[in-house]
Formats: C-alpha cells, sequence, structure tokens
C-alpha cells in the first residue's frame, strides 16, 4: 500500500477544519507549534510522507516507543519542527491537536481529548469533546477508523493508546 497517498488524502481532511471555527492560536500565541522539544509522533507508515515531500522544516527521529505487529517490533517515530512550517504537509498529529484516537475497552475508537495536550492548550484544558467543531471531530473518526483497518495500525493503536492511559491518569 501507498501510505504517503493514503496520508495525503487524509490531510486533505484537515485543510480547512480545524479544532474550533476562531483562530485558536490566538488564545495561546500558538503554543502547540513553539518549535521546541515536544515533538510529535508520526502515526504508522507517516513517514513515507515525508520520504516522498521531503521538507526542509521537519526532522525525524526514531523513539523509545515501540509495538508489536505479528511477532515483530515497529518504532513510532516523532517529527520535530522549528516553530514553522508548511501549513499543507504538517503531519496529522498536528492537525488532530489537542484531539486524538484512543481504542476503549471494547476495542472501539474513541475520540477523546489529548491527555499531552492538558498542560499546554487552553482547548484541552476546558472544552468538552462536544465544544470542539463538530466536523473537526467527525474528520478525526473517519480518519482514524479508516487508518484502523490496517492490522498493523490497529496494533499501534492499541499500544498508543496503553501511552495515553499513563498520561490520563495524571490529567483526567
Ligand atoms: S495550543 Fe490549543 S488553543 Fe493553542 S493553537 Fe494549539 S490547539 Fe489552538
Ligand atoms: S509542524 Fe507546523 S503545525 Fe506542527 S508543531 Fe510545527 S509549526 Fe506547528
Amino acid at each position: 500500500m501507498n501510505t504517503a497517498y493514503v496520508y495525503l488524502q487524509l490531510y486533505r481532511l484537515f485543510d480547512d477544519i480545524t479544532p474550533v471555527a476562531a483562530d485558536c492560536g490566538m488564545l495561546c500565541k500558538k503554543a502547540c507549534c513553539k518549535g521546541d522539544d515536544s515533538g510529535m509522533f508520526l502515526f504508522p507508515g507517516e513517514r513515507e510522507v515525508f520520504k516522498l515531500l521531503d521538507p526542509d522544516w521537519i526532522r525525524i527521529e526514531k523513539t523509545d516507543f515501540n509495538y508489536t505487529h505479528d511477532g515483530k517490533k515497529y518504532n513510532v517515530p516523532i517529527a520535530f519542527c522549528s516553530g514553522h512550517c508548511d501549513r499543507y504537509q504538517r503531519p496529522l498529529a498536528c492537525r488532530i491537536f489537542p484531539l486524538t484516537p484512543y481504542l476503549n475497552a471494547d476495542g472501539k475508537i474513541e475520540i477523546i481529548t489529548d491527555p499531552r495536550g492538558k498542560s499546554i492548550c487552553p482547548l484541552a484544558k476546558a472544552f468538552l469533546l462536544e465544544d470542539f467543531d463538530a466536523a473537526f471531530v467527525k474528520n478525526i473518526k473517519r480518519a482514524f477508523t479508516l487508518l484502523a483497518k490496517n492490522k498493523q495500525f490497529y496494533d499501534f493503536l492499541k499500544e498508543y493508546s496503553s501511552y495515553l492511559d499513563e498520561f490520563r491518569r495524571f490529567y483526567d
């Protein structure tokens, strides 16, 4: 499967749809785009997008976050920027922040506020899911429902949800 093509199509769901109708960056001086050391995970196969586009504003590194699929271990890469990017090339994690997918106890995908965002993002701190733009939430659900049809992505999502649980203990 050409994963770059899949992600580039999914990116379009978020070209014009944002967490809220207003520019939320005015609330926080774009706290999620400071170009610090926090970075954002690239989802399985998403790295192919940046091999294809090769933008000069992104740096991709390995992490110590791994997941297993079919007995094989896979690393989850992280992307760093300097606080600037081409909006139309930004990673999926940037497009869906401060929400994120989560596999619940029944193995179903939910969209939740990213617990890692609660220390920096005013929306993550104060908003309930229903306070976000409904089209934004719907498109995240659409994107991850599609991605999770791939078994490797689903296995990633299980590990990722356990990872989020560690943060939820502190922030929920
Ligand atoms: S930190 Fe939250 S409120 Fe600020 S720009 Fe990012 S998503 Fe919007
Ligand atoms: S890649 Fe763009 S959207 Fe993502 S954190 Fe950097 S400046 Fe913000």
